[in-house]
């Protein structure tokens, strides 16, 4: 397959769809249980950073699934 630019990367074949439709929801899965846990902090009215930190991992990495262009950025600019 080839890649245009600025259009998401799709996947190469029905195996690789079906894994990372599979990851996606597995992930799916896990983000949610975190998300719950923050919100129930917030009306508790406190942050956890730990989890703050994991459900920005997650979501980066769901990104990163569904094909979202996601910028690089040097950490010395
Ligand atoms: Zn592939």
């Amino acid at each position: 397959m080839t890649q245009s630019r600025g259009r998401p990367t799709r996947w190469c074949s029905s195996g690789c769809k079906a894994a990372g439709e599979a990851e996606i929801r597995r992930l799916g899965t896990i983000l949610a249980k975190f998300e719950e846990g923050r919100a129930v902090d917030a009306l508790n009215g406190h942050t956890d950073q730990r989890r703050a930190e994991v459900i920005a991992d997650l979501s980066g990495r769901l990104d990163r699934l569904y094909g979202v262009e996601v910028q690089e950025v040097a950490a010395d600019e």
